[in-house]
């Protein structure tokens, strides 16, 4: 049996787990990861790359089906094989440059499943090999996490699919029901829907997006039903009858009982840290708790073991994954780090985009904080009206004793790339008098943030003041 002997082990190859292994190669720390599969995780694979490129695509279509006012004429159709290919290439392109880099940084690759046999040894199930142990001094564990399934809702990867098989359907169904009205399930939901499926959405909490202001979500709502999406909230997917080419769901709404037959069911109903066949047991952490706990330097209960990403819990992120893999490298280079953002965003690539970050207005009344609220509508920013995209608005909130934004919410066109802005804001506790004071660039959407940041000192330029 070859036998391996590191400084420091990965688990995962995730965006915790190769971030951690390119770190621990810059700060000069000998490291091998092992990942099972191909390296980038959920992530690069099956997940944010792929779901922005169809979404990407389902945006194209639709902004040329709505072209009129801007003189587009003529039909379009999506040719979703050959969207599949582009996709591929992609991830492709993705994937190996994540190889190279961990390989350009010095950490050795390693293929294959990893298992705890002890507190420093693994076992590595290599393909088309023997196995191979692993010795360590640290770990860091990072394999990500699973969807969530629930009985009679178990996917076939046929009829009945979840977020990975709806990445790479290459004939677009005519109809789908889509279990659980989540971020990953309206962003897929949305996609098939601006190429021409019937989508219907059944979600079994009060609103779609649970969780995300009213206000928001209420943005969003309409545009998905103006493209003639079928949303259902306070209402359970009851049961799934399989025939021989399509599902019919019987579903219970807050008027009854409601029964369609479909060509595809997308179950999108959460997922759920991955802590299972790692022998986790044998280094004494619990293979059956929800998620793996850490302190601030992403360690583990069990010195030197760390963890980072989607198996340390909630919210399932790739950029906090990341963040979270670099303090644990950090801290195990020996630096003081410490995993405490104030700013995690969160964001809903569907159209209109929902970026959020920091505290809402109900959060901060939660914490004792008085808040000014500065809301700013894109239908009065110039760059949002000449790209035909001004429904939405942002909203900034400061505190209102010292004027530091705490808290950023946007609802409309390009709200993922407006809210890096908010989210340097409240990580360094920037002024909402600071933010309205600095020039913005026009014409741009980031105006609407300086104007929205002037709003709570009443002095927004293109907003009628409050008397
Ligand atoms: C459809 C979809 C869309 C998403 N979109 C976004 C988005 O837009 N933005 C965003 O921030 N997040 C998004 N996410 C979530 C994001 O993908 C995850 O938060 C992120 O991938 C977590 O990274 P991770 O490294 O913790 O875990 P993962 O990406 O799950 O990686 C874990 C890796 O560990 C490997 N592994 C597990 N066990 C072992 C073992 N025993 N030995 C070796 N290897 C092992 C797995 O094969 C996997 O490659 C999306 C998820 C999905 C499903």
């Amino acid at each position: 049996m070859k036998k391996i002997v590191t400084k420091i082990l990965v688990i995962g190859g995730g965006p915790a787990g190769y971030v951690a292994a390119i770190r621990l190669g810059q700060l000069n720390i000998d490291a091998v990861i092992v990942e099972k599969n191909i390296v980038g995780g959920v992530c690069l694979n099956v997940g944010c790359i792929p779901s922005k490129v169809l979404i990407s695509a389902g945006r194209k279509v639709t902004e040329v089906q709505n072209g009129e006012r801007f003189g587009i004429e003529g039909d379009v159709s999506l040719n979703l094989a050959k969207l599949q290919e582009f996709k591929e290439s992609v991830v492709k392109k993705l994937t190996t440059g994540v190889r190279k880099l961990i390989k350009a940084n010095g950490t050795t690759l390693l293929s294959g499943k990893a298992r705890f046999l002890s507190r420093n040894m693994v076992a590595v199930d290599v393909q088309d090999d023997e196995e191979v142990t692993i010795e360590f001094e640290k770990a860091i564990i990072c394999t990500g996490s699973v969807p969530s399934s629930i009985g009679f809702l178990e996917t076939d990867g046929e009829l009945v699919i979840g977020s990975k098989e709806a990445l790479s359907l290459t004939t677009l169904p005519k109809s789908m029901v889509v279990v659980g009205g989540g971020v990953i399930g309206l962003e897929l939901g949305q996609f098939y829907a601006s190429i021409g499926c019937e989508v219907t959405v059944v979600e079994a909490m009060d609103q779609i997006l649970p969780g995300t202001e009213k206000d928001l979500v209420k943005v969003l709502m309409r545009s998905m039903k103006k493209m003639g999406m079928k949303l259902h909230t306070s209402s359970k997917v009851k049961e799934l009858i399989k025939n021989e080419t399509t599902v019919t769901v019987k579903f219970e709404t807050k008027k009854g009982m409601e029964i369609k037959e479909v060509e595809k069911v997308l179950v999108t109903i959460g997922r759920k840290p991955y802590l299972l066949d790692v022998g986790l047991e044998n280094i004494g952490l619990d293979p059956s708790s929800q998620f793996i706990e850490v302190n601030s330097s992403m360690e583990t209960k069990i010195s030197g073991i760390y963890a980072a990403g989607d198996v340390t819990g909630n919210p399932l992120l790739a950029h906090r994954a990341s963040a979270q893999a670099e303090v644990a490298a950090e801290h195990i280079s020996g630096r003081i780090v410490e995993y405490k953002p104030l700013a995690i965003p969160g964001v809903c690539y569907t159209t209109p985009e929902i970026a959020v970050v920091g505290l809402t207005q109900q959060q901060a009344m939660d914490k004792g904080i008085d808040v000014k609220v500065g809301k700013f509508m894109f239908g009065a920013i110039g760059r949002a009206l000449v790209s035909g995209a001004d429904s939405g608005f942002i909203r900034y909130l400061a505190n209102s004793e010292t004027d530091v934004i705490v808290g950023v919410q946007i609802v409309g066109h390009e709200a993922s790339e407006l809210i890096s802005e908010a989210i340097v804001a409240v990580e360094k506790g920037i002024t909402a008098g600071e933010l309205g004071k600095m020039m913005h660039a026009h014409p741009t959407l980031g105006e609407a943030a300086m104007e929205a940041a002037r709003v709570i000192h009443n002095e927004a330029i293109h907003q009628v003041p409050r008397r």
